[in-house]
């Protein structure tokens, strides 16, 4: 447990799509969470809007390995299966990828694509400083547990085989869409003659040109029942936490709840069900599909540092639409700059980092409050407010706000401190490179600074400017800070 923590601050509470309402956890073995998080389609590379939801994830698992959980994180990675539809109806989304980028129609084609946009998604994993998860399960690395499932399914005769392919009879499942449905959401199920009931749905379709050879037939496992698979195996048939984007509500995790709990006698596939709401682009949601979408790189191209995005999706509640304006994000790395300039600031002051042990109250308050509203269903606005208020705090000594900044960071995952590092190095570098002209003139600076002789300092600031060279006054007490022009 946190050596800062008590019993009270380390109540973690959620909401919970399945009962909808907020929830305190409880978890399944003391100390332990196990979370699963629907992961990317990798036929394209991730938007900013498909990141938002493993930004939820991340913060997620922070939370709780904050309040000294040990965490199990599984991101699968879905490969193969998923139709351009949830519905299981449209073109195959990894076939179109492979004719997009005019590759032989195999699966060793489809393997490629996959990993290409894996490892672009890991890399915008680490350009939001995402910790790794344990597991990145491949979906097709995983077509034999999926056989199992479709095998112990077909055995209870909750699926059933058309001419399509093998279906799960929703009518075996006396709760079925127990997590909710969307409005309108029948009309997205097509028409299928064959199908008992038609909310019934694909758990493996059949492909006579691609796929895999199974006992019941060549094709591919429906998307749903990839992740019933690789939650069971990686997690176990019943686990903590599963997480997803809302539009995952009425079909997808519908499904998985309902082939998970049929193949596991009952046993509820997760406890708590968290989703995060979307990011809203044009009025719409920001989807791969419509071709529009915006990407950590495109971000990097403006000029906009990735975790000032980070930063601003923590400004609003995870489960908050929010939407996309490069304004909006502009304006958050004004924001973030100015946090890294503050801490920069401090780190500059500080003489010694004092240990948490020797923290005075007022601390002690800051560590309780931002675990409580972290722990309260991931209130990041209130944190970063929280953590807005510290840095103006004038009864906390720069020591222990380093070691309370160090707090936010490993929740908030910003890498506050570690950029201040940066830019105090990088600062100290440029003082000690200085030209000798400029370092008189900023000497002669201070001086009529010293003086209060405020119209001859602006003068040699003028001076300094004019040969490549900022400076800053950052306080009475402390020495300008100096950065080229
Ligand atoms: P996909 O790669 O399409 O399977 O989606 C990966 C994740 O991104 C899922 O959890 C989706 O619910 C989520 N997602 C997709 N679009 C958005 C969006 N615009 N805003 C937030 N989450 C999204
Ligand atoms: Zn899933």
């Amino acid at each position: 447990m946190n050596k800062n923590s008590t019993e009270e601050v380390n109540k973690i509470t959620l909401y919970n799509t399945l009962g909808k309402e907020k929830q305190t956890f409880t978890p399944i073995t003391p100390n332990k969470v196990g979370m699963y998080h629907c992961g990317p389609t990798v036929y394209d590379y991730p938007h900013i809007g498909n990141l938002r939801s493993y930004v939820f994830a991340d913060t997620l698992r922070r939370v709780f390995e904050f309040s000294g959980y040990e965490v199990n994180q599984v991101i699968n990675i879905t490969d193969i299966g998923h139709l351009s539809s949830d519905a299981d109806e449209g073109e195959d989304k990894m076939t179109k990828a492979i004719l997009r980028e005019e590759k032989p129609m195999t699966l060793i084609s489809m393997r490629e694509i996959a990993d290409h946009y894996y490892s672009a998604f890991r890399d915008a994993q680490k350009d939001l400083n995402m910790i790794s998860a344990t597991t990145y399960p491949f979906a097709s690395d995983h077509i034999n547990e999926d056989i199992e499932m479709i095998n112990t399914l077909l055995a209870k005769d909750v699926g059933y085989k058309t001419s399509r392919g093998i279906y799960f009879d929703t009518s075996k499942k006396s709760d079925y869409g127990k997590l909710g449905q969307a409005e309108g959401d029948e009309s997205r199920i097509g028409e299928d003659s064959e199908k008992r009931n038609y909310k019934d749905f694909a758990i493996w379709k059949f492909d006579d040109k691609l796929g895999y050879e199974t006992p019941f037939g060549r094709g591919f496992p429906g998307w749903h029942i990839e992740c019933s698979a690789m939650s069971s195996k990686y997690l176990g048939d019943s686990f903590d936490i599963h997480t997803g984007g809302v539009d995952h509500i009425p079909v997808h995790h519908n499904n998985e709840i309902a082939q998970s709990e049929s193949a596991h006698d009952g046993a509820p596939l997760a406890n708590y069900w968290m989703h995060n709401a979307f990011l809203i682009f044009d009025g719409g949601k920001m989807a791969k599909s419509s071709g529009t979408f915006i990407t950590i790189d495109s971000l990097k191209e403006k000029g906009i540092d990735p975790l000032a995005y980070r930063y601003w999706l923590l400004t609003a509640r995870y489960s908050t639409a929010i939407s996309f304006s490069y304004d909006a994000l502009e304006d958050a790395g004004r924001a973030y700059g100015k946090l890294v300039d503050s801490v920069t600031s401090i780190l500059r002051k500080v003489k010694t980092t004092a240990g948490a042990e020797s923290e005075s109250e007022i601390s002690k308050n800051y560590r309780n409050n931002l675990l409580n509203f972290v722990n309260d269903d991931l209130d990041t606005p209130k944190a970063i407010a929280l953590l807005w208020s510290l840095l103006k705090e004038i009864e906390i000594e720069d020591g222990e706000k380093i070691n309370l900044i160090e707090s936010f960071d490993k929740v908030l995952g910003l890498k506050i401190l570690e950029k201040a590092e940066e830019q105090k190095k990088k600062e100290e570098r440029l003082e000690e490179d200085l030209p000798e002209e400029v370092r008189e003139l900023i000497e002669e600076r201070e001086k009529a600074r010293l003086e209060k002789d405020w119209g001859q300092a602006d003068l040699l600031r003028i001076k300094i400017n004019e040969l490549g060279y900022k400076v800053e006054d950052t306080g009475a007490d402390s020495k300008p800070r100096i950065s080229r022009v």
